[in-house]
């Protein structure tokens, strides 16, 4: 039988990209810095449940900030967006995602997808679920990517040592009445949300749960209430890259989030989910092949949202 077309595809990016040999792994989470450079997978799913994958898909590592999108959507869903924007904002903050700034006249963080606003949200979520909270987390967690999922305990513990600016913000959203009381088992959940194990395969599958809205599409659960499927993606568009994100929603134009462990996960709305899992990262904290895979997928298959020559021509054709 012959191969895909997408299959093909990610194949032929991930041998070109294979020899890529810039960027450096994050090591200020010390655990972190021992990650292989050479570990690089390539992974899609489609909203309708195809898989395409090459590489390195099956290895674990620490979803970091990728877990930000979706402990926001939880609030959204359960708390409602009302009271969650009362808490965080949603505007691009143009700093580092551990910068220690609020939004001037509200105190807020800028938004749920840097330190400030994901432990807002966290701390949300703790309020609510008290010491079940980091259960409920894993539980939404491991329903979208379609397995129990676990955390790494040594990278855990690795943050929890050293997370002295996460702790200081914190308490600075403490000081400012962001966050409840019990602001330090909020950051233990944080820690531990960042913590989990995926693969890149789990990420792809985490990422199709969103663009196909909400429901997972191998296992079928509604993960997602769709109706905060919107909010999650339009943060993602405009605050998932760092301080990229401008440029990746000029260049590659789709929801995304990126984390320090070198995954990158995009979401094509209503067609397919994306991963990419290569941890040296650029001066942004971006995987560098993560980048550069997903920047040559967005041009060659027209998936940026107002791509106008290819829409409804080549990625359309090949995969629905
Ligand atoms: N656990 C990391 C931190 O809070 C996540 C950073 C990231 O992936 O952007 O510092």
């Amino acid at each position: 039988m012959e191969k895909h077309e997408l299959q093909s595809l990610i194949e032929d990016l991930h041998g070109k990209y294979q020899s890529l040999d810039e960027g450096e792994v994050a090591t200020y989470i010390p655990e972190l810095g021992k990650a292989n450079v050479d570990d690089f997978g390539v992974c899609l799913v489609t909203s309708d449940g195809r898989i395409f994958e090459t590489g390195d898909c099956d290895r674990p590592f620490t979803i970091q900030s990728m877990s930000k999108p979706f402990t926001f959507g939880m609030a959204i869903e359960e708390l409602g967006q009302e009271k969650v924007l009362q808490y965080v904002g949603v505007e691009p903050s143009g700093d580092a995602f551990n910068s220690i700034e609020l939004q001037s006249g509200t105190n807020r963080p800028y938004n749920p997808m840097i330190n400030t606003g994901a432990i807002t949200v966290t701390a949300l979520l703790h309020a609510r679920h008290g010491d079940r909270t980091f259960d409920a987390v894993l539980a939404r967690f491991s329903a979208a990517a379609g397995r129990p999922l676990t955390i790494d305990e040594a990278v855990y513990q690795s943050e929890c040592r050293t997370g002295h600016r996460n702790r200081a913000i914190a308490h600075l959203l403490l000081n400012f009445d962001m966050v409840h009381q019990e602001a330090e088992a909020a950051l233990d959940v944080y820690f531990k949300q960042c913590s989990i194990l995926v693969t890149c395969h789990d990420l792809a599958i985490m990422a199709a749960t969103l663009s196909n809205m909400g429901r997972n599409p191998l296992t079928r659960h509604e993960v997602f209430d769709i109706r905060c499927i919107r909010d999650m993606l339009s943060i993602m568009f405009t605050c998932g890259m760092y301080d990229y994100s401008g440029q990746w929603a000029y260049r590659v134009g789709v929801p995304a989030k990126s984390g320090v462990s070198g995954g990158v996960m995009a979401v094509v709305n209503r067609q397919l989910g994306m991963a990419v899992y290569s941890p040296p990262l650029d001066m942004h904290g971006n995987s560098r092949r993560g980048i550069e895979v997903c920047v040559e997928l967005a041009a060659r298959l027209g998936l940026h949202a107002f791509d106008c020559l290819n829409f409804g021509s080549s990625f359309l054709k090949v995969v629905l």
